[in-house]
């Protein structure tokens, strides 16, 4: 069997056609373009290339964005003092503070100064405790990239064994809790998943791997989902975005993976696209719950 593609930029495409309806007819309705502020600290290429990439999706839907850039040895007071005039700003509907953060920069005090009103990657503890009691107010990007990537897909997870391998705030934890949940904003058939999460501490990985219906990986090694640890009809989606001489590689084996998986997500073009989708809808969200605020 060769999986069917799961294919990020087309479903990423779609969406985007029906925000930029979305985003047509807030501003026709309102008289306001919502607007994201990114916050870019430093030099480092990727968050630069990230950035970059972010700004431009908000123009092609009609959503407004500015960049705040700072010096690599910005004082942390001066990075919350800009938070706080942006959190004050009626300009400004989300704020998203590119990671990773200098050493010598406290990034959860930072990521707890954002407004959670503007907090669009819901990082902010208000906003994960929410999507922990299963009232999110802001779907986290990532995470909710991939439930998209399988409701659009034809995969259903109610029902099923998911296992997500990686634990981290971002992707893993945030995932977890949303394929838990009784309900989603795509409704039940995309959440009510039961759900294992697996770590570089867990035992016999490949065991567990082996008994999911869907495999995620957010591991950060290129390859180290081999095809010994995916079960033959396995809904496959690789978050996995690893730079290698070779250029980007995913987290899976997907040459290998792609002959016996159900479906798979290829790196690139698979879960990526769907990230800064997801960012868009989220400023859109922010918008519309500052207008009722
Ligand atoms: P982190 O480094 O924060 O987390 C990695 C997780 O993988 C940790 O929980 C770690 O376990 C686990 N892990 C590491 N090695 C192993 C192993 N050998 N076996 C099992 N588990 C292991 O990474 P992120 O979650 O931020 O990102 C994961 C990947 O996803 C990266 O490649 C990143 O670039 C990519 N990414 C892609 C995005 C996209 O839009 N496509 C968005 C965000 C991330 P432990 O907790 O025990 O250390």
């Amino acid at each position: 069997m060769t999986a069917t593609l799961l294919d990020g930029t087309a479903i990423a495409g779609e969406i985007r056609a029906e925000l930029s309806d979305e985003v047509a007819e807030f501003i026709e309705n309102n008289g306001v373009t919502p607007c994201l502020a990114a916050i870019l600290v430093g030099q480092n290429p990727a968050s630069q290339v990230y950035v970059r990439s972010k700004r431009k999706a908000c123009e092609q839907v009609g959503l407004e964005s500015v960049l705040h850039r700072l010096p690599e040895d910005v004082p942390q007071d001066d990075l919350l003092a800009l938070i706080t005039r942006l959190n004050r700003s009626s300009d400004v509907h989300g704020i998203l503070v590119q990671l990773p953060l200098p050493p010598h920069i406290q990034a959860a005090r930072i990521l707890d100064a954002v407004h959670p009103l503007k907090d669009v990657d819901a990082f902010h503890p208000d906003n994960v405790g929410r999507l922990a009691q299963g009232r999110p107010r802001f779907l986290p990007c990532t995470p909710h990239g991939v439930l998209q990537i399988l409701h659009r897909g034809g995969v259903p997870v109610a029902g099923r064994h998911v296992v997500i391998v990686g634990r981290s705030d971002i992707v893993g934890k945030p995932l977890a809790l949303l394929l838990l949940a009784k309900d989603s904003p795509l409704g039940p058939q995309s959440a009510n998943a039961t759900v294992t999460v697996c770590h570089s501490r867990t035992s016999d990985l490949a065991q567990i791997t082996r008994s999911a219906d869907i495999l995620v990986a957010a591991v950060g090694q290129p390859h180290c989902i081999t095809a010994e640890m995916v079960r033959p009809g396995t809904a496959v989606v690789d978050v996995g975005v690893n730079r290698t001489p070779e250029g980007l590689a995913g987290d899976v084996d997907f040459a290998a993976v792609r002959e016996l998986a159900s479906h798979i997500t290829p790196v690139p073009g698979g879960v990526g696209p769907l990230t800064v989708t997801m960012l868009l809808h989220n400023t859109l969200a922010a918008a519309r719950l500052q207008m009722v605020a």
